[in-house]
């Protein structure tokens, strides 16, 4: 029996591994105390349970120690102390300009915009039509000025893979921080920040079915050491860099998730590519016109991003609402309506990018259930396109 709506909606976020939820609720009810109190027993526990979990998140990213790992409330969080950590120190001292790209999440794109207003120069490198960068545009767009480059490892709505151990290796040579956005490929995609040259790296736990509302930010503490400022004052906890009571069950939480996916990350990501290359094969054979958006060379293995000709994507979900849990893009910019910025900034036409479906399959994806969203999509585009006297003319031509 199939759940329905089927959840293909895995790069918004995930549901919570039992084993993970088992251990959290431990450190809500028992072990409770606060990691911060070193005088008494409960706050012990917190605190090793704490620290169990960080030294699993380094070890995982290779970070050479795990004081290098802030725990913080997401990734948002993670990129905005980035950002304005790094402006706040170096603006000042005339080193103010910052490259990125023009698909990153909106929490690097609203950040930048809001430093331009306060003296920042940002530079957008915007990516070809597989989804890609340039990386001898990045290298051009180096100034003596420039303190950090921002480029995501992949991208939240096409899941294209940036070379980040080229992009590194560019920063390096130049002796300018690199940050690195890994949301979406933490536990899909190997990450080593030794490898990469990466100085700093946000993370996030309910994308790899761990709770929302915890993330981390590795901050590379040598060769070379990273300084930035706080954006959040008080206590001192973490390094000084973000004040506030530990969320320990969620910090255990985060631990055991980054665990679960990182030790099965071979197994796992191999059914989730054979599931997505079925679910595509599948609506090709029904809608051979149907195009896919980004390349497939480098991209997660569990992301397809597709449109339909003529069909646009917010009908489409309309109709399939009870039966599929499906997304246009990101989830924290759909309440705006708009197309997809990440497609209009690879050159993509109108009709391409309002037509454009993410779709997601994650831990718990069922072939039943792809065979099942096969079935209703392709059945509903052609639904649409019978409606549509236009579409119909337009399927006869193509
Ligand atoms: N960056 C990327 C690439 C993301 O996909 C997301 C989640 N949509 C975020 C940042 C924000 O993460 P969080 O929900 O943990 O704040």
């Amino acid at each position: 029996m199939i759940k329905k709506p089927v959840y293909l909606d895995y790069h918004s976020t995930t549901p919570v591994d039992p084993q993970v939820l088992k251990l959290m609720i431990k450190y809500f009810t028992e072990d409770y105390g606060n990691p911060g109190s070193r005088t008494h027993e409960y706050g012990i526990r917190a605190e090793q349970a704490v620290e169990k979990a960080r030294g699993e998140i380094s070890k995982y990213i290779n970070a050479q120690s795990s004081k290098e790992i802030i725990f913080l409330s997401g990734a948002t969080e993670a990129n905005n102390l980035v950002l304005f950590g790094i402006a706040t120190k170096f603006g000042a001292e005339g080193k103010n300009h910052i490259i990125t790209s023009s698909i990153e999440h909106k929490s690097i794109l609203d950040t930048t915009e809001e430093l331009k207003k306060r003296g920042m120069t940002v530079t957008y490198l915007n990516p070809n039509n597989e989804g890609l960068i340039n990386l001898d545009e990045l290298e051009r767009s180096i100034t003596p000025k420039t303190c950090l480059i921002s480029i995501m490892h992949a991208n939240n709505e096409i899941g294209v893979l940036n070379p980040i151990e080229e992009i590194g290796r560019i920063a390096q040579k130049n002796t300018i921080f690199f940050h690195c956005d890994a949301s979406q490929s933490l536990g899909k995609v190997a990450i080593d920040v030794q490898k990469a040259g990466i100085s700093l790296l946000s993370l996030s736990a309910h994308k790899i079915y761990g709770p929302k509302g915890i993330g981390a930010l590795y901050v590379r503490q040598k060769n070379p050491r990273v300084v930035l400022n706080p954006i959040i004052y008080g206590g001192g906890q973490e390094r000084g860099l973000r004040s506030g009571t530990l969320a320990a069950p969620l910090i255990v939480a985060f631990g055991e998730a980054v665990k679960m996916a990182c030790t099965s990350m071979n197994k796992e990501t191999e059914k989730l590519r054979k599931l997505r290359d079925y679910f595509l094969a599948g609506l090709r054979k029904h809608h051979k016109d149907l195009l896919v958006n980004g390349t497939m060379a480098s991209r997660l293995p569990n992301n397809l991003n597709i449109s339909f000709r003529g069909i646009d994507s917010e009908a489409l979900m309309l109709l399939l609402r009870e039966d599929l849990a499906l997304s246009n893009g990101s989830a924290c910019t759909s309440t705006t309506w708009k197309s997809s910025y990440v497609l209009e900034a690879m050159g993509y036409d109108e009709e391409r990018c309002k037509g454009a479906l993410r779709l997601s399959v994650g831990r718990y994806t069922s072939k039943e259930e792809i065979d099942f969203a096969i079935e209703r999509i392709a059945k509903t585009v052609s639904r649409l396109r019978e409606l549509s006297p236009i579409q119909k003319s337009l399927s006869l031509v193509r």
